[in-house]
């Protein structure tokens, strides 16, 4: 079987989507793996080396997605492969502690000042429900702030007006999410200290912390305006809440020192996953001492894990922060600048109204009527012309590169891209920005 969206065999993928909507929901086990906003048949990976990913019917695709952050050095690198196999071999789970984490947990804090302390979870998700539950124990306070079109994982409290899948899926909030559990949740628009100036004065002695992306990556790539992050630690600090600075997406890929490395703005607490997990099930939430004294067992804030700093997952994330050094993050610079060029240019030439967008070297395109204006929040997002990705997306793909299947998210780059990966994209964008160019406005498509 030919996709006809693709032109490639994806027979195989096809077989095993099937089977995989038997036994698994929706056939996937996160949302966006499911191809729902763009049609077509999700493809089944079999295996993938450096920048190259390769699925069940031998198509191989230049990844740009990279596991959706983790893997900046590409995928199988040495250093982290052989890292995994020494720990394996010396056992997968202990429940007791090890000198590694000790390893990670200095790594972290010897890249990101403000952080003082750090304990080690599984998922991005339990690292800011981690963090909620501990700005709230530690002020006293109910009211959380998060931002919308920020994406923190699937807390229940931060589900509301959420980025990434949420907004792929066109999601206004979860069922199962009870209004309870969204009441102490206020949402307000990205990049707009005003309307938060507003809550504060509306509540000022109720908000337990303000939870933001250092830099909006889940609603497509749109950096903090200058000033903006600064300005929610200046409110926090005046009204006596914390400042969560979510660096799950940012952390240790836009520098070595995340986000906090580009703006210096230093937070309370912070939660990392992705990059410093190396590929495997870990993240982390950590900052000022005396806030993470008040977490179990040092303090009467309870939080745990079964599997909390697994010797495995460590010995991945470390490897693959003690590979990551500047010469992957200059590589990581310039290739997502290459990239948001190669798409830049081609979309100009097809005549496609557009913005390519940077946060740091996370990289994003919207198509919009009008270039000229930046996009900032969420609102300006929804407005764009999200129709044109899918024809965009299905061009690339059938021409072997592969973003993420939704225009929701940002464009995660490798260093691992090489001069060949690079004559492949540069091939397949032209015939993608003519797709974008002839994709149907919604209301003309019958
Ligand atoms: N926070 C941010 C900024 C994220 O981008 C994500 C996931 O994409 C999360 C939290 C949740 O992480 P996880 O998927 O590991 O639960």
């Amino acid at each position: 079987m030919t996709d006809p969206r693709t032109a490639l065999s994806t027979r195989r993928s096809g077989e095993l989507f099937d089977r995989a909507c038997e036994a698994i929901p929706g056939g996937v086990n996160s949302p966006v793996r499911a191809f729902s906003s763009v049609g077509g048949t999700p493809r089944f990976i079999t295996s993938a080396q450096g920048c190259r990913l390769t699925d069940a019917d031998d198509n191989v695709y230049i990844d740009l997605i990279s596991s959706w952050g983790p893997m900046i050095l590409g995928h199988a690198h040495p250093e982290v492969v052989a890292a995994v196999q020494k720990a394996a071999s010396t056992g997968l789970s202990f429940g007791a502690p090890t000198e590694a984490e000790i390893d990670l947990a200095e790594a972290i804090i010897g890249r990101v000042a403000p952080v003082q302390q750090v304990r080690l979870v599984n998922s991005g998700t339990e690292a800011t429900m981690s963090a909620v539950r501990l700005a709230r124990g530690f002020t006293g306070r109910t009211k959380i702030v998060k931002f919308s079109g920020c994406y923190h994982g699937h807390v229940d409290a931060l589900l509301a007006d959420a980025g990434s899948g949420v907004a792929t899926l066109g999601l206004p909030t979860s069922p199962g999410v009870t209004g309870a559990q969204a009441a102490d949740t206020m949402v307000l628009p990205y990049n707009d200290l005003p309307a938060l100036e507003a809550a504060f004065a509306a509540h000022p002695d109720e908000i337990a912390c303000v939870i933001t992306e250092a830099a909006a990556g889940n609603m497509g790539a749109i950096a903090p305006l200058p000033g903006f992050n600064q300005g929610l630690r200046d409110l926090t600090s005046k009204y006596g809440a914390l400042l969560i600075v979510d660096e799950v997406m940012t952390g240790f890929r836009v520098t070595r020192s995340g986000w906090f490395g580009i703006d210096g703005v230093a937070g309370d607490l912070y939660t990392f996953g992705k990059v410093m997990s190396g590929g495997l099930p870990a993240a982390a939430f950590g900052g000022r001492a005396d806030v993470m004294a008040r977490l179990a067992p040092a303090g009467p804030v309870y939080q745990a894990g079964t599997l909390s700093g697994n010797p495995v997952a460590v010995a991945a994330g470390l490897a693959t922060l003690n590979a990551a050094d500047d010469a992957v993050y200059a590589a990581l610079d310039a290739n997502s600048h290459r990239i948001g060029d190669l798409i830049g240019d081609a979309l100009t030439t097809a005549g496609v109204g557009h913005r390519v967008q940077y946060a740091g070297s996370l990289v994003s395109v919207f198509f919009t009527s009008d270039p000229e204006t930046a996009i900032t929040d969420y609102a300006g997002v929804k407005s764009s012309e999200t129709w044109r990705f899918p024809a965009f997306f299905h061009a690339l793909l059938s021409r072997g590169v592969y973003p993420p299947p939704s225009a929701f998210e940002a464009w995660f780059v490798s260093a691992a891209l090489d001069e060949d990966a690079f004559d492949v994209i540069a091939d397949a964008m032209p015939a993608a920005a003519q797709a974008a160019a002839a994709a149907p406005e919604p209301d003309q498509a019958h």
